[in-house]
Formats: structure tokens, C-alpha cells, sequence
């Protein structure tokens, strides 16, 4: 067992059974053992690639997007540009280059990135390098100010809590002590618990159903400073409108290993639920967009044009590896479908382009 594994190991012995969100906390983002404190995750040789690291037309598609809502929005000057779980830095510099686009833009945005690891805030600095950078721990920091932000494949990372239905109760999944001493998954004691009331139309005994109790001060955080101040949020994930089913998982070198074998060792995620988000952006005085696959929101920025024009300067292996990435961010059978977006927005202006209002029920 590693140094991580015996720190929580002793943390039950004298606490008691952890809720998986600690567990996923205590992995993800320890200062000394976590994660993402730990190691530069991503690319070929890491344990997963993120879109931005595929190819630059991502960032250039949500930079455009973004670029568009702020000049709908008259152009605000001073805003902040922010990224939450900014990773290598990559989606920022690739939103930066293309915002050049619209004129006074790149010298009204003041960056904030909200990051919680000191290794990749080092990172960002250096991928980032000749842009003034404000780091935060969270989003309540944030300026009170203009907000243009984007998340992608950050609301995974958030800690999740589970659930499995007995009667109309419910056993919330835990981490425990097997008979040898080694962390595993156990069930707490049956409990009712108000705010799943509203899933007892919708699920069955012995199904599982997750929250992600952070990711509501964190979307209403955000969508609080776009109701104040006007602004616009883009959050990209895998997931759906609400989960059902176990989707918690680790993995490591791009393969699925057991959770609990070696804590603070592998990428720790859940899918996202955008529900409980649009609904905490409401809440906040925002509006929330309806939420659409990724590759649909990528083709109608034009990512196919933008395609065949990087495509003329290449050819051999590099053509096909340009092809290759398009068709992944895009493809439904790829992160296409899979991967959502939804936008946050001020109330009585248009959801950014490419996004849709939700029409009234
Ligand atoms: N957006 C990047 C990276 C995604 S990985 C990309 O698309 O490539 C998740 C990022 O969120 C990492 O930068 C990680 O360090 C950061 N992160 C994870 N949990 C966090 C938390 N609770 N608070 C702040 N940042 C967090």
C-alpha cells in the first residue's frame, strides 16, 4: 500500500467508513499525495488526453463562441477570461491566439485560472507565459466583474457521492476496511435522505444514482457574476441530464484499474450530471442553455471549415493525424455524443452561438 493508502487506512480505523466524495478529494487533490498534485496527466504517455490536447480547433471553436457572446454583449471592458481546471493550459493559449481576432478583446480580458494543483499551475505559467495570471483555489474568488469562462472536463474531477436504493430509502456507498485491512467500497446504513426524494419516480430498487455536492456552489458561483455583471459559461463534459448507474471509475495509462488498489495513483472521475447545474445557474438569477453534444456544437462553429483550411498546409502522417483528431471531437461514435455542452447566460440575452435556450416545458 502506498503513503496515501496508509493515511486513510488509519483515518478509518479511527473515524469510521469515508463517503466517496472524501475518498475522491483525498485521491484527486491532496496537497502532497493527490492526483492531480502529483503529475502532469495528460497526452500519449499520461493517463488520458483531453480535447484541447487533440487539436488546437477545439479551443479555436470555444474561443470564437465566446468572442461572439462578448461582442453581443456590447463589448464589456474590463472582463475577466477564466478557465476552471485549466490542465496544461492548452484550451487558454489556444482561446487567447484566436480571440485576437475581435479587436479590443485580448487587452479588455484580465485571465483567471482557478486550479488546484501547484504542479500544473506551473505549468500553465509556462504555457502561458507573457500573459498576466491570477490563480484561485475556487470560483467564489472570482472577480465581481464581466465573466467569459470555460470548463472542460473539470466537473468530472469533482467529488461524488453514490447512492443505492432499498425501498424508498437509500444505502449511500462508502469506503471501508475489507477483512485484510485494504480499502474497499461497503454500504452504510439505510437512510432517507430529502434531497434524493425526487429520484424515488424514477429509479428501482437497488439502483444507483450519484450528486456531486460541489458542483453547485461551483455553477452558481459562476452563474451568480454572469446574472451581476453580464458574462457567458461554457461547460464541456461527459455525462448527461441526470445519472443513473454506477459511473465512477479509475483509470490509468488510458486503461480502467480498481479505485481502491493504490489511492492518488490513477484519475479518479464520474460523469456529469448538467441538470443539477443548469438548475443551480437559475437559482443564481442566470440563464441555462440547453445542453447539446459536443460534435453538433463544433460543427455549427464551423470546426469543419476551420478543418479544410489547416488541412491545405499538410500532408502524409500529418494530414492523417489532422483528420484523425477532427473526426474525434466530433464523430458521435468518438467524444461527439458522448461529451455535452451546456452555457450559461445572462437573462434576457441570446444563449452564445452555436447554443440553444431551452424551449418552455
Ligand atoms: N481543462 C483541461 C484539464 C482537465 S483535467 C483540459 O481540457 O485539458 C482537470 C483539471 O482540473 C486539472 O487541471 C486539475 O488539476 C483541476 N482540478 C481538479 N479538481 C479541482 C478542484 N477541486 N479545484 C480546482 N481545480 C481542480
Amino acid at each position: 500500500m502506498n503513503d496515501l493508502g496508509r493515511l486513510l487506512v488509519t483515518r478509518i480505523r479511527a473515524d469510521g467508513p469515508m463517503r466517496l466524495s472524501d475518498y475522491m478529494a483525498e485521491c484527486l487533490i491532496h496537497p502532497a499525495h493527490g492526483y492531480y498534485a502529483t503529475r502532469d496527466p495528460f497526452g500519449a504517455r499520461g493517463d488520458f488526453t483531453t480535447a484541447p490536447e487533440i487539436s488546437q480547433m477545439f479551443g479555436e471553436m470555444l474561443g470564437l463562441c465566446l468572442a461572439q457572446s462578448w461582442l453581443d454583449q456590447r463589448a464589456p471592458s474590463p472582463f475577466t477570461l477564466a478557465e476552471i481546471g485549466p490542465g496544461r493550459g492548452t484550451l487558454m493559449a489556444d482561446i487567447l491566439r484566436t480571440i485576437r481576432a475581435a479587436p479590443c478583446m485580448p487587452e479588455a480580458a484580465r485571465v483567471h485560472l482557478v486550479e488546484a494543483s501547484e504542479m500544473l499551475r506551473a505549468r500553465q505559467r509556462e504555457t502561458l507565459a507573457g500573459t498576466g495570471i491570477s490563480f484561485h483555489d475556487r470560483v467564489e474568488t472570482l472577480p465581481e466583474a464581466p465573466l467569459f469562462l470555460v470548463a472542460n472536463e473539470f466537473f468530472d474531477a469533482l467529488p461524488i457521492r453514490q447512492f443505492q436504493r432499498q425501498g424508498n430509502g437509500w444505502r449511500e456507498r462508502v469506503v471501508g476496511l475489507d477483512e485484510e485491512g485494504n480499502l474497499a467500497p461497503a454500504l452504510a446504513p439505510l437512510t432517507r435522505y430529502e434531497f434524493l426524494e425526487r429520484r424515488i419516480a424514477d429509479t428501482r430498487d437497488g439502483d444507483i444514482v450519484e450528486v456531486c455536492p460541489a458542483a453547485i456552489p461551483t455553477a452558481s458561483g459562476i452563474a451568480g457574476r454572469i446574472a451581476r455583471h453580464g458574462g457567458a459559461a461554457l461547460i464541456v463534459d461527459y455525462g448527461g441530464w441526470h445519472s443513473l448507474g454506477d459511473t465512477f471509475q479509475a483509470l490509468k495509462a488510458h486503461q480502467p484499474v480498481d479505485p481502491f488498489a493504490e489511492p492518488g495513483e490513477a484519475d479518479l472521475t464520474a460523469h456529469v450530471d448538467f441538470e443539477p447545474l443548469a438548475e443551480a445557474a437559475r437559482a443564481a438569477g442566470a440563464e441555462a442553455s440547453a445542453m447539446v453534444p459536443q460534435g453538433v456544437l463544433l460543427e455549427r462553429l464551423g470546426i469543419t471549415a476551420r478543418a479544410q483550411r489547416l488541412a491545405q498546409g499538410l500532408e502524409g502522417e500529418r494530414l492523417r493525424s489532422h483528420s484523425a483528431a477532427h473526426r474525434r471531437l466530433t464523430h458521435p461514435d468518438e467524444m461527439g455524443a458522448l461529451f455535452k455542452v451546456l452555457a450559461f447566460h445572462p437573462k434576457g440575452s441570446p444563449p452564445p452561438p452555436g447554443l440553444e435556450p431551452v424551449t418552455a416545458p
